[in-house]
């Protein structure tokens, strides 16, 4: 297709016997080079404070983390949003929410004109947390998107990876925005993120859609828009999760052993930059949590780049990104593959 040419800068982000399997030189069997495209999509990563301690985080983020975007990095990334086309804002975290600019950063993007979309990825239990009582109303009163964590319509498994009494907060939050209009009114759209309990693959996304569903409206009334399917990620908490259990050579045997070439050109890499709480830039939310920089000598802050010469560089690779290409594809906007396309 119309996209790839072959360029690797390999980092080797986590040690483990495939090591010789790189991603890279799997992407180069095929012959590719993967580039960026056209920006559509800034992924604002505001820091690591959160309610929540989930197994899988990628993110280790926790209640105890200071590590969270000031008013003038605020300032810095929405002036320089100003200048460019991207059309998306995808504010993630942590518990994007908890940030103390987190009002300030969505009325500020909502200043600007060809900003349609603003995306805020929301644990859920967060909407009623004491002192976030305001928050479910700002956010459909400011029409941002919401895309929410749900691993499971059953609460043995939510409980099992996200903590106890996650399950019913989480049913509770979502019938406080199906009832603010989420998933009711086009303009309040309200998703779901399934990731595995574990260390497999997710099922068909388009299957476990119509189970939740099926689950969620016949046993709590729920609406939702769309589910999406994201593969655990071999990094954080979960590759430490993996290495307790002596299974993180395994999970990453199975990543690899189901890369599909399918997946490669929807990689989210393509089209999203990734910025982290101090304003830096990175490929990829996985990418920033490993700390692969842009420029290794000193830090590459967003309000130093042009917009107009991002098309075309050249992207991080590491073996965490078999994690994006494994069975149908894993992304920030779920599977990248439908499932006659799967290897
Ligand atoms: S996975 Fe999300 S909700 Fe869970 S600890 Fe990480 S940032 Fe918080
Ligand atoms: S982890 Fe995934 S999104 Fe990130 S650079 Fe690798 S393939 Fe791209």
């Amino acid at each position: 297709m119309l996209f790839l040419r072959l360029f690797f800068l390999v980092i080797a982000s986590v040690p483990h016997p495939v090591d010789h399997l790189s991603f890279s030189r799997v992407l180069a069997t095929h012959g590719l080079e993967l580039r960026r495209s056209r920006t559509e999509i800034l992924q604002l990563n505001v820091g690591k404070l959160c309610d929540l301690t989930c197994v899988h985080c990628h993110v280790n983020a926790g209640p105890k983390r200071k590590e969270v975007i000031s008013r003038e990095t605020v300032g810095r990334i929405v002036n320089w949003l100003t200048k460019t086309d991207i059309p998306i804002v995808d504010i993630t975290g942590g518990a994007p929410e908890m940030a103390p600019d987190f009002r300030y950063l969505v009325e500020e993007l909502r200043n600007i004109p060809q900003v349609e979309t603003i995306i805020d990825r929301c644990n859920l239990t967060i909407l009623l947390a004491p002192g976030y009582e305001w928050l479910a109303a700002f956010l459909a009163a400011q029409r941002v998107g919401i895309v929410a964590s749900m691993p499971c319509y059953q609460p043995v498994n939510v409980h099992a990876q996200r903590g106890d009494g996650v399950f019913d907060r989480s049913i509770r939050a979502l019938q406080l925005l199906n009832g603010l209009g989420y998933a009711q009114q086009p303009a309040l759209t309200l998703d779901l993120v399934y990731n595995p309990n574990g260390d497999f693959l997710p099922p068909d996304q388009t299957e476990l859609e119509a189970d939740y569903k099926r689950e969620l409206k016949l046993n709590f009334g729920i609406d939702f828009n769309r589910l999406y399917t994201i593969t655990n990620m071999p990094i954080g908490r979960f590759a430490a999760w993996l290495r307790h259990n002596g299974s993180l050579d395994t999970y990453m045997e199975l990543l690899v052993n189901a890369f599909n070439l399918a997946s490669v050109s929807g990689l989210m890499c393509r089209n999203t930059l990734s910025v982290d709480w101090r304003g830096e830039v990175y490929d990829c939310d996985f990418n920033q949590q490993l700390g692969m920089r842009w420029r290794q000598e000193k830090p590459l802050f967003v309000w130093d780049l042009d917009p107009n010469q991002l098309e075309g560089q050249n992207i991080l690779l590491g073996n965490h990104c078999f994690g994006c290409t494994a069975g149908a594809g894993s992304s920030c906007g779920g599977a990248l593959v439908a499932p006659g396309r799967i290897a």
